[in-house]
This record gives C-alpha cells, structure tokens and sequence, in this order.
C-alpha cells in the first residue's frame, strides 16, 4: 500500500491540489494522512477542509485547527498568525468546525504514530533538535512517527545503541525503513519554511519500506492573490515566495 503524507496545509489549496495532483501522477495513494494545521495562515480553509475529506485519510489536529475553532487562546500566536486564525473562525460553516473538533491529537497506523507537534506534546512542541527528538522516542509506541508544525523536512533516527542523530529529509530519495526507530517530518504543504518554496509532502511505501520525500512547483502567485483579496497579513503573503 500507498500512504500520502501530508503535513500543514494551512488553507492552502492551490499547494493542496498540486500536492494531490502530484501523488497521482506518481500512481496515487491508497489514503492520506494528514499530520495537522489543514488550516490557519491561507485564504481558503472551508476549501482545503472539503478536499481533505473528499479523501480516503486519517488526521490529527494542529495548533492552528484548534485556534481556529477557540481550543486554544491565540496570545500565544504572533500578531499575523492570530490575526489569520480569527479570520479562518469566521470563515468555517458549522461543519467545518465539528469536523476540526473531532480531530484526534494521535493516531497508531501500521507500523507508524501519526501527530502534528511531537509525541510527547502533540500541539505545540516543535521538534528541530536533536536532544529534543531524543527525548520524544520514549513518547509513542511504534517503530516510526510522523509529525509536521516546524514545516522544515527532517529526519530524527535513533540506534540501537541508544543515539539519535538529526539530518534534514532530502528530496527524491527513498529513507529505508529498517531497524532503526525514526520520527519523520514531510515538510509543509502549504507554507514551507525550509528555504524552498515549493510544497512539500512524502509517499510511504509500506511494501518496499520506503518513504520519499517530493518537492512540488504550484502557483504561488495564485494563492497570494486571494491573500491579498481577504486582507491576510502581508507577512503571511510574502513569506510564501521564499519558504520560510
Ligand atoms: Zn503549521
């Protein structure tokens, strides 16, 4: 089977369908999963939500799913990103919202543990460390985990012996999953932060044990226009042409 990883989609929806666009020209997915932050910073959440669920998937939730629907107080949000998400709240039909409330914080699937911030604090913790990553190994059961929220593609992997090591995910390369214990992050989908633009996303492979990691051209262009329309914060809108 064939497993679609996406990660912070953030109402992106030119990304999202390039992304989805992208994973069938490749042969397509048996389901996605969706690690959190469908929506929050992008113009068109009720959109991105709709297509989510159009797909086979499973997902967990995001700070910004929960800061959209009132789960958590957005002081702790800088100015823009609080400013998108009360705006993402008034945006959502009633659906959406009990949709977004019914977002479990973890999910086990196959061999994997499926989260948006770490294990060990699936809203909020950003993992970019390696004593950090460390750490969360003890947090979940499963040989692999999968989370996003630092929109940066990386590789947490942890020996034998007991070491953890931190490598960024490069694209179009297959990570054999062997007997190490790994904690993977695809990158972002919609609003990536590692110096690249393009949309981010990963295909796991669960008969040749392999997961790949894929960059994605959309039009960027496209989605700052409808920033612009809804009077997003222009930080939000700029930061898209770099990735970051
Ligand atoms: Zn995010």
């Amino acid at each position: 089977m064939r497993y679609g990883i996406v990660a912070d989609i953030h109402s992106n929806l030119a990304a999202f369908s390039a992304v989805l666009a992208d994973m069938e020209r490749r042969g397509g997915v048996t389901e996605l999963w969706c690690l959190g932050d469908v929506v929050g910073y992008g113009p068109d959440p009720c959109q991105c939500i709709e297509l989510l669920r159009q797909q086979p998937h499973i997902a967990v939730a995001g700070n910004h799913d929960w800061a959209a629907i009132g789960k958590v107080d957005t002081s702790w949000f800088n100015p823009d990103a609080a400013a998108a998400a009360h705006w993402t709240g008034r945006q959502l039909t009633p659906e959406d919202t009990h949709y977004l409330e019914s977002l479990p914080l973890t999910v086990a699937k196959d061999s994997f543990t499926l989260v948006h911030g770490s294990p060990r604090d699936p809203i909020f913790e950003y993992l970019l460390s390696t004593s950090d990553g460390e750490e969360n190994f003890a947090h979940f059961q499963t040989q692999f985990c999968c989370v996003g929220h630092s929109h940066v593609p990386l590789v947490f992997e942890l020996d034998k012996a007991g070491n953890c090591s931190l490598t960024e995910f490069p694209a179009e390369t297959a990570i054999t999953l062997a007997g190490n214990r790994l904690i993977i992050n695809p990158g972002g989908v919609g609003q990536p932060r590692n110096g690249d633009p393009h949309a981010s996303y990963a295909i796991y492979d669960s008969e040749a044990r392999t997961v790949t990691r894929y960059r994605v051209a959309y039009d960027i262009s496209a989605t700052q226009s409808r920033m612009m329309e809804q009077g997003l914060p222009r930080r939000l809108i700029a930061r898209l042409s770099y990735g970051v």
